[in-house]
């Protein structure tokens, strides 16, 4: 068992390191077992291994919050850990099963999951049975495919079905070694790609696909089966929505069902349109509705951290203290050197500083604040799947608003790191999530009003005006006349 875990973002400024994954999660050997807590594939893989006596050897397995694309170097060590660990105990084992992401770039390397399963390959030899886990947003490739049939991707977005896919990955792995199945695939490539708030697997046009896929696994025709809609803010070549089928000892039909689904998919792109509220009219709704029934949450997916945006954007900041609220409106802003100066400050000092565009300029312009400082924290460690360390941080209170800085970026997809810095957001007019759709679960509760807010940022619905160099491909919307190609 090894795995290496991490959703990539060709925008956003900087490059990823081996700290971000220090900083989420990280198992040598025996620590992988410490996942089995977690709705994680790696726990849903361990379950089936243990409920059908299969003895397990952990290796290394790390994971991190989305960023932007790796160093080479730091991509050069994390890949010789999992192959290190692999490499002392191949001779002891009879299968490997990876608990990976697929949407993860690294420097010169445009598709890191190839690259890896590749080394795995010629690590382990050509017989031995491997297996992959991965997320829905896998940018998956001929690469992959060609190592090993057995693979599964997450069925649900927003994202619930995490142990269940390692789970199926498992299963596929030891029915091939017991000689049960003979594992084939079918594999296509969908000239699509769209923002992830059309990604919905419950409603619209994927989840009238998904469905398609679950009644061909129901009707025992295939093994199982993968929609990849793809982590959109990657330019990388070749990038596309995907599907994968794993048949039983039948390529030709493997083939035939991905070509069926992909299909379906491609025809319904007309569809995957997103639709977002203009920011001055979201400030407007939280400042008629005054916190009745909840605060108006404003999801900032354009600085979404779990889409692999730097958090540094301050643009909404701006907007919120411009619009001089008369209740209480939470915003958040990743900025190291801010953050170091509130806290040289000291508690209830009051300090001036330019908070936002320091990790990803490109996209984010700096905004000058003056504040108290309310509280302070040397580390929170916030996500509703597993801790993720933010860093240090601080929450200054400017006016009505209350703005938490934090060294790294954090999931936002629910009230807790506010909650952590002290923050009740049941009483607030406004808050900011930066999240694009998986904050409308974990929001719910709090919420008086959900908002999606069109904003600018690395990880924005509108694809077009992002700078693709390499996905230079015709792919839709870029270009609406894109043919299927099979
Ligand atoms: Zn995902």
């Amino acid at each position: 068992m090894a795995g290496l875990a991490r959703e990539g973002n060709s925008f956003g400024g900087g490059l990823g390191t081996v700290d971000d994954f220090r900083r989420d999660t990280w198992c040598e050997g025996e620590e992988i077992f410490s996942l089995l807590s977690r709705n994680d594939s790696m726990a849903g893989a361990l379950r089936v291994a243990d409920e059908r006596g299969v003895e397990v050897v952990p290796t290394f397995h790390a994971r991190s919050v989305s960023g932007p694309t790796m160093a080479a170097d730091a991509y050069a060590e994390l890949k010789q850990r999992v192959l290190d660990g692999l490499a002392a105990v191949v001779d002891q084992v009879d299968a490997v099963y990876l608990r990976l992401h697929g949407a993860m770039t690294a420097e010169g390397c445009d598709d890191v999951e190839g690259d890896l399963l590749k080394a795995v390959r010629e690590l382990v030899g050509p017989d031995m049975p491997i297996a992959a886990s991965f997320d829905l947003h896998a940018h998956l490739t001929r690469d992959i495919v060609a190592t090993t049939p057995l693979l599964a991707g997450y069925l649900t977005y927003p994202h619930v079905d995490m142990a269940d896919t390692g789970r199926r990955a498992m299963t596929l792995l030891l029915d091939q070694l017991a000689g049960t199945i003979n594992g084939t695939v079918g594999f296509r490539k969908i000239p699509v790609m769209s923002a992830s708030e059309v990604h919905d697997t419950s409603n619209g046009p994927v989840a009238e696909v998904a469905r398609l896929r679950d009644e061909l696994v129901a009707s025992g025709k295939i093994l199982d089966g993968s929609i990849f809609t793809t982590q959109p803010w990657l330019d990388v070549t070749g990038l596309g929505w995907g599907v994968v089928v794993v048949t039983d000892n039948d390529a030709t039909g493997a083939q035939q069902c991905a070509d069926e689904l992909a299909a379906e998919l491609f025809d319904r792109r007309e569809r995957l349109v997103v639709h977002k509220m203009p920011l001055s009219e979201a400030i407007e709704r939280a400042a008629v509705r005054a916190g009745k029934g909840g605060p108006v949450v404003l999801g900032d997916g354009a600085d979404s951290p779990s889409a692999g945006s730097t958090g540094d954007g301050a643009d909404l900041l701006a907007a919120v203290l411009a619009a001089e609220l008369a209740g209480p409106a939470f915003c958040t802003v990743v900025d190291r050197p801010a953050v170091a100066t509130c806290l040289a400050a000291g508690l209830a000092a009051t300090v001036t500083v330019r908070v936002g565009g320091t990790l990803s300029p490109n996209f984010f312009a700096p905004v000058t604040v003056t504040g108290r400082v309310i509280t302070i924290s040397d580390g929170t460690t916030t996500s509703p799947t597993r801790p993720i360390s933010s860093g240090r941080g601080v929450v200054l209170a400017i006016g009505t608003t209350y703005l938490v800085i934090t060294e790294h970026p954090t999931s936002m997809v629910d009230p807790r790191l506010y909650r952590a810095m002290g923050l009740d957001p049941d009483g607030a007019w406004l808050v900011q999530a930066k999240s694009a759709g998986q904050y409308r679960d974990g929001f719910a509760h709090v919420a008086g009003d959900l908002v999606d807010v069109d904003m600018r940022g690395p990880s924005q619905h509108d694809l077009l005006s992002l700078p693709f160099r390499r996905a230079t491909h015709a792919w839709w919307p870029k270009d609406r006349d894109v043919v299927r190609g099979w």
